[in-house]
């Protein structure tokens, strides 16, 4: 299959995760074909992005007149008018767009856009709602759950690790997780390797199932 990397991407719905999400794909020197029914927000908007239209994404002519079957991938960016979200979604499958990402408000809302078939659900608020629950009540200074039971995050390390060589730490075996990288005070982040001795100022990342992770992350 052709690399599809760099294919251009739809993005439908400019609030503040689509707008975030539309800016960030041209940083990246994607193309992007933005839409929204908001004319304050298209204008705002404009000159920032490569092709930007006012249209309701929920009219299929007008996509259809944007180019939007010719597209690879698109994101429904749309949330809260989740009659919006769903109708949009339905109409790119209709139009045969291969890769279709659409964020959800709510589980409810995530299956009924997969069973139209949204090929991708995110959840942006649920998800950051989660990453920052574990900021605020433990000790991590930052939390990544890369799949339903594995997590990635960036911690201190426990006292009782500090001062001798990973490999001879015994951490993998006593909680699970394996300290992927570290950071000295002043330095920058280089790969963990088994003689690499903790110190109390480090800021490390390990990786593992969560809840070994949150065990890890509680230590003193
Ligand atoms: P966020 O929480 O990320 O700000 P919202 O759901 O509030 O997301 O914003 C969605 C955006 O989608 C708004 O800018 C709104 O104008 C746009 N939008 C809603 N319905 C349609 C539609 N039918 N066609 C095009 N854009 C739409």
């Amino acid at each position: 299959m052709a690399d599809k990397k760099n294919d251009p991407v739809v993005v439908i719905g400019l609030g503040r995760f689509g707008s975030s999400l539309a800016l960030e794909l041209v940083r990246r020197g994607t193309e992007v074909l933005a839409i929204d029914n908001g004319r304050k927000t298209v204008r705002a908007l404009s000159g920032h992005i490569t092709q930007i239209a006012e249209a309701d994404s929920t009219d299929i002519e007008a996509l259809r007149q944007l180019g939007v079957q010719d597209f690879y991938r698109a994101v429904v960016a749309i949330g809260t008018n989740m009659e919006a979200s769903i109708l949009t979604t339905s109409l790119l499958v209709e139009l045969g767009i291969e890769n279709i990402w659409a964020k959800a408000i709510s589980k409810q809302h995530g299956q009924i856009l997969s069973r139209i078939g949204a090929h991708h659900i995110v959840f942006p608020e649920h998800d950051m709602g989660e990453r920052v629950a574990h900021l605020v009540s433990g000790r991590m200074l930052d939390f990544l759950q890369v799949d339903d039971n594995f997590a990635l995050a960036k911690t201190h390390p426990p006292r009782e690790f500090v001062g001798m060589p990973l490999g001879e730490s015994a951490l993998r075996r006593k909680f699970g997780v394996t300290v992927v990288a570290v950071k000295s005070p002043g330095g920058e982040f280089t790969y963990a390797a088994a003689d690499t001795v903790l110190t109390y100022g480090d800021i490390i990342v390990i990786s593992g199932h969560t809840d070994q992770v949150e065990r890890f992350a509680d230590q003193p």
